[in-house]
C-alpha cells in the first residue's frame, strides 16, 4: 500500500480536460492508495464554499466517493483555494491541514507544504498572503455576493498572469534559506511542497551535515503529477 500526494492541479470549469484527468486519478490511483494528500492549489480559483456554482459541487462529490470508499482525503490550502473551509470540508469528507504538516509513515517523517510561504524573494506576494490569510479580510470577502467575488477572483488571475510573466524567472521559485529554517525547526530531513510548478527532486545537505531531501510537486494543466510513498521510498510521477 501507499499513500499519495498531489498539488496545483488547477480544477476549473473551462478546462474539461484537467478535471476529466483528475478524475481518472481519483477512480485509479487514488482507490489503490492509504490516503489522499492534496496539498493546495486543487482549484484554479475558489470563491467561498457557497459558490453555486455546479463545478464547485461537482469536485466535492467525487472526492467524497474516494473517501466513502475508504480513502481518507486531507486537504491543505494553496495561494489559490485559501478560502476552502468547514463546508467543503464537510461536503468533500477531507480534513483540513495546518501548512506545514508534519506526517510519520512508514518509519519516516515528511513535512508537507504548499510551498507559497517559502517564495520569500517575493516580497509583494508575501504581503498580500499575510492580507488574505487575515480572517477578518476572509470575513469581509465572503460576505460580498458571488457575483462581486466572481467578478474579483477573474481580476485577480489576470493580474496574477501578468505579474507572474513579469517576474517569473527571478522570484518565482522557494528561498533555499528559508526551506532549511523550516527543515531545522520541524525537526525533518526531507520536505514535499508543491506551488512552484518545477516538479523535481533536489538533494543537498542542511548546515549540520545532514542530508536532506525537498520534492516538489508539479502542476496539472498539460499532465498529472503525484507523488507515491509506501515502504521502499518516494517517488514523484509525472505524466499521468
Ligand atoms: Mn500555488
Amino acid at each position: 500500500m501507499a499513500v499519495v500526494f498531489v498539488s496545483d492541479v488547477h480544477l476549473e470549469p473551462g478546462r474539461a480536460d484537467i478535471s476529466e484527468r483528475f478524475f481518472r486519478f481519483l477512480e485509479l490511483q487514488a482507490t489503490q492508495a492509504e490516503a489522499l494528500y492534496v496539498l493546495g492549489d486543487l482549484f484554479e480559483a475558489w470563491i467561498g464554499d457557497d459558490d453555486d456554482d455546479e463545478f464547485a459541487k461537482l469536485v466535492p462529490r467525487k472526492l467524497r466517493a474516494l473517501n466513502d470508499s475508504g480513502v481518507p482525503v486531507y486537504f491543505m490550502h494553496g495561494n489559490r483555494d485559501f478560502l476552502i473551509g468547514e463546508r467543503f470540508a464537510k461536503d468533500s469528507g477531507c480534513r483540513l491541514l495546518a501548512d506545514p504538516t508534519r506526517l510519520e509513515l512508514y518509519g519516516e517523517t515528511l513535512l508537507l507544504s504548499h510551498g507559497d510561504a517559502l517564495c520569500t524573494d517575493d516580497l509583494g506576494y508575501q504581503a498580500f498572503r499575510k492580507e488574505v490569510r487575515d480572517p477578518q479580510w476572509q470575513k469581509r470577502f465572503l460576505a460580498r455576493p458571488l457575483a462581486q467575488r466572481r467578478e474579483i477572483a477573474r481580476h485577480a488571475a489576470d493580474a496574477s498572469v501578468q505579474y507572474q510573466r513579469q517576474h517569473a524567472a527571478e522570484i518565482g521559485d522557494v528561498n533555499q534559506q528559508a526551506v532549511e529554517a523550516l527543515m531545522a525547526e520541524r525537526q525533518v530531513t526531507v520536505l514535499l511542497h508543491g506551488h512552484t510548478h518545477r516538479p523535481a527532486v533536489h538533494d543537498f545537505t542542511l548546515a549540520d551535515g545532514v542530508e536532506a531531501r525537498r520534492i516538489v510537486l508539479g502542476a496539472w494543466y498539460e499532465q498529472g503529477s503525484m507523488v507515491r510513498w509506501d515502504k521502499n521510498g518516494i517517488e514523484l510521477i509525472q505524466n499521468l
